[in-house]
């Protein structure tokens, strides 16, 4: 049987651990996203607690608003797990043991060389009409069930059965029920802006592509140190969907210059490390407020040792003179946190490792410790290079944590920049 194509989803994550246990419901957006390239939208998402009178009402009401509710957790073997019998109920359908599921179950446990528990059993229970979805890493089966019109698919929780699954779900029984309409996407991202530099100088754009036909719609995403922008088209021709997007990226990333630091799907640590590879050069850190997270972020990286040689975390005053050789009277004259402390570590770390570039970062993380002339969140971050020498002084406003986030960031951009042959300092805001 193959009905209608699916427009409209719902999700429904089950747990209550959800709800007041801090565990963050992931499975639903990655449901999403999913759906989304397949032309389906979720037009709701509900979190729901172990409860069997509140989970068979959201199913029913997620049917009133969608064409396929898919439900996530509580398929577990344990008096909690009340997923099955809650649809089984919201559609006053009945439920069976499926042999065939029940053997699979029990062969899972004798390959691990222990006895099922009986509470198991009921991982084997199929709702009446259903088609059992098999879980290559769990005892629990989906379920999915076609009600012509309408479709119900039950998913397990654990985010690694989960997601095979979920696959497993698209190119079989959805398959048939994606239309021709494909949600592409494609995204850039911004280093050392703020969303709101990003959004205004993207408005213009914004009317353009909105009044394209099909339509572009856009959304941008803040992070720490990083703005994102996403692009979205909706139509059934890749090839035209695909140059769309292409020339909508392109012109973002002319409006919004050397501060975009790619188009691809690629992280600011990731693209510097590329550039360091292609550049054959290798980078040492001297790092005194972020003791060690720059370092960290580069090592991040499969295959960081290709271009990181190493680093000095060199938090007191005596270190960075013993260390990375900056001179006690630079210190002494400027003090700790200064822009010629920053390029002395830079020049230090460069030299000490013998790398072509050198990082040094000095600041004031707080809470404590700032002035009137240097408050919390002033930082220098100084690079040296072959070519160049630079220092930034930032000021970045937040708690002590993400103090030393925008730090890393801002030092990595100011790499980026270098290596392709930008000024260091010349883009950052
Ligand atoms: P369950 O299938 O309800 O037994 O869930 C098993 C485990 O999967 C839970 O303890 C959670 O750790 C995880 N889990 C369940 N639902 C979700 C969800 N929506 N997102 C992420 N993890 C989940
Ligand atoms: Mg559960």
């Amino acid at each position: 049987m193959s009905g209608a194509p699916f427009a409209r989803a719902e999700t429904i994550a089950v747990g209550s651990e959800l709800l007041a246990l801090g565990r963050v419901d992931t499975n639903s957006g990655q449901i999403a996203a999913r759906l989304a390239t397949l032309g389906i939208d979720v037009v709701a998402r509900s979190v729901v607690g172990d409860h069997a009178g509140h989970l068979e009402l959201a199913v029913r009401t997620a049917l009133q608003r969608a064409d396929l509710v898919v439900l996530t957790g509580g398929l577990g073997p344990t008096d909690d797990d009340l997923t099955r019998q809650a649809v089984a109920s919201a559609l006053g359908r009945s439920m069976h043991e499926d042999a065939e599921q029940l053997a699979r179950i029990e062969a899972r446990f004798a390959r691990r060389a222990i006895p099922m528990p009986a509470i198991n059993r009921r991982q084997a229970l199929l709702i009446e009409g259903a088609l059992r979805l098999d879980n290559p890493n769990g005892t629990a089966p989906g379920q999915w069930i076609d009600l012509g019109a309408q479709a119900i698919a039950l998913l397990p929780g654990p985010p690694r059965e989960m997601g095979p699954m979920l696959e497993g779900l698209v190119e079989g029984p959805l398959a048939t029920r994606v239309g021709r309409a494909r949600t592409r996407s494609r995204g850039l991202k911004v280093a050392g802006r703020s969303e709101s530099a990003v959004e205004s100088t993207l408005q213009p754009l914004y009317a353009e592509w909105r009044a394209q036909d099909p339509p572009i719609d856009a959304t941008i995403l803040a992070a720490l140190g990083r703005i994102e922008l996403h692009l979205f088209v909706r139509g059934e021709d890749e090839a035209s969907a695909v140059t769309a997007l292409e020339t909508a990226i392109g012109a973002a990333a002319d409006a919004l210059g050397p501060a975009v630091y790619t188009t691809r799907d690629e992280s600011l640590e990731e693209l510097a490390g590329r550039l360091l590879r292609e550049a054959g050069w290798r980078v040492a850190v001297a790092e005194s407020c972020t003791g060690g997270m720059l370092g960290a972020r580069i090592t991040d990286v499969p295959g960081s040792s290709a271009w990181l040689d190493g680093g000095l975390i060199t938090y007191s005053n005596a270190l960075k003179t013993a260390l990375a050789g900056v001179p006690a009277a630079l210190i002494a004259e400027h003090g700790a946190v200064s822009e010629p402390v920053a390029r002395a570590l830079a020049a230090g770390a460069r030299a000490r490792c013998g790398t072509e570039v050198g990082i040094g970062i000095t600041g004031i993380a707080g809470p404590d410790g700032g002035t009137e002339a240097k408050p919390v969140g002033t930082v220098f971050i100084a690079i040296e290079t072959p070519r160049l020498a630079a220092c930034r002084q930032a000021r970045f406003v937040g708690d002590r944590a993400v103090v030393r986030q925008q730090s890393v960031s801002a030092a990595l951009d100011m790499l980026r920049l270098a290596l392709t042959g930008l000024d260091p300092i010349g883009e950052a805001r």
